[in-house]
């Protein structure tokens, strides 16, 4: 069995009193793949950053066992072990990590102004914005009961674990179209549950799912619960919920797929900084700048399309490599 001791980390060491401005060249929020990259690329090019973890320290692969899609790990590794290695990598450059939230900023100058846990200010001369995004759910009890036994909120990540199953997706958009025509691939049987009559999806997406025999979409249909002894095997579900017609029915199934949309960590950010319509902070294609120079956003919180661990990597070393060219450009 895996033992992994997580490495001691420090609440903020409030260098300065919490009145004053500390002053960096570089500061990360995030401690996620994208943050903990952009930190070890950061640290190696002699930036000194700064990172906060934000309330999730290790970010969302920290809520995971296996990690079996990440370079590097020919055994896959477990989620929270893969953060914690990141972390000590991080921590070997240099980089300072501390436990905090950034709770406001103000990007209206030259220098970038950050809050802290509503109270401490940093000045940065760049800023890395690895604040992820969080997959929304229904807010049944049953997804935080099966959590990790059952249900998921990303098909890539956990529709191996679903081989010759039968599964459920939840949701009628693009993602959904596109997590059951995946797990379509892998699993014995799909169910599609759809709250409407209409799918949301693309007409492209539309007609992949309908062309996949092994999806079968339940029109009208909203989860209620799930059940089962050590794991998920099945759902209830309402069908015509609230008329005449409604009734309850039940399936069985092993894995119970979210598909219903993602949220941005992206809010204090949305007065100074560019988002699209669902609050992805927007990047000028192929880099991790966004419309404030110095400022620069990587991991999921700019990606509403792939949203993995080594694309968030992958941004995060960009974002670094960004702020140190920025840096030296303006002789920082
Ligand atoms: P995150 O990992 O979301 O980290 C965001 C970080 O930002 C957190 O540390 C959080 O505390 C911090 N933060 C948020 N707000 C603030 C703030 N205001 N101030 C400071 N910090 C803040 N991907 C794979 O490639 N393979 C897998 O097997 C896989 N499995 C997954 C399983 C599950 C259950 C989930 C939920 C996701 C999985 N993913 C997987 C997706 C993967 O976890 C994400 O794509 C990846 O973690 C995104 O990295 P990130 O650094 O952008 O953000
Ligand atoms: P989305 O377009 O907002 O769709 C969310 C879906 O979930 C909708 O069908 C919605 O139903 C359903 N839903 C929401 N809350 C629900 C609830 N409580 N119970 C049951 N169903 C619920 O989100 P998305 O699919 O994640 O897509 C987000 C954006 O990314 C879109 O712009 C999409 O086009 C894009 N995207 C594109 C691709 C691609 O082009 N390949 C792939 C993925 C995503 P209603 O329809 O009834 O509201």
């Amino acid at each position: 069995m895996d033992i992994f001791k997580p490495m001691d980390i420090q609440p903020d060491s409030d260098k300065s009193d919490n009145e004053s401005v500390e002053k960096v060249r570089c500061l990360i929020l995030g401690s996620g793949p994208a943050g903990y990259t952009a930190a070890i690329y950061a640290a190696r090019a002699n930036l000194k950053p700064l990172l906060y973890t934000g309330m999730q320290m290790g970010g969302q692969l920290t809520t995971t066992t296996d990690v079996d899609n990440f370079p590097g790990y020919p055994d896959g590794i477990n989620g929270p072990e893969m953060m914690e290695q990141l972390k000590k990598q991080a921590g070997r450059f240099g980089t300072d990590v501390r436990m905090g939230m950034a709770t406001d900023a103000d990007f209206s100058g030259e220098k970038h102004i950050v809050t802290i846990d509503n109270k401490k200010k940093i000045e940065a001369d760049t800023v890395i914005i690895a604040t992820g995004a969080t997959a929304k759910y229904l807010g049944l009890e049953a997804e935080k009961k099966y959590a990790g036994m059952g249900v998921s909120a990303c098909a890539t990540c956990d529709g191996f674990f679903y081989k010759g199953k039968d599964v459920a997706v939840v949701g009628g958009g693009d993602t959904a179209a596109e997590e059951a025509t995946y797990l379509a691939g892998l699993c014995n049987k799909v169910y599609m549950l759809v709250r409407r009559n209409v799918l949301r999806a693309s007409k492209a997406m539309q007609e992949k799912v309908m062309n996949t025999s092994n999806i079968e979409i339940m029109w009208e249909h909203q989860a209620v619960d799930l059940f089962g002894e050590n794991g998920v095997e099945g759902a209830v579900l309402v069908r015509k919920k609230g008329t005449p017609e409604e009734e309850t029915v039940k399936i069985k199934i092993d894995g119970f797929f979210l598909a219903i949309g993602h949220t941005p960590n992206s809010d204090i950010f949305k007065k100074y900084l560019d988002t699209n319509e669902t609050g992805y902070i927007k990047t000028i294609p192929g880099t991790s700048k966004t419309n404030i120079p110095g400022v620069f956003a990587a991991g999921d919180v700019q990606d509403p399309h792939y949203r993995q661990a080594v694309t968030a990597a992958g941004t995060g070393c960009m974002a670094a490599i960004d702020a140190e060219r920025y840096l030296s450009e303006i002789h920082k």
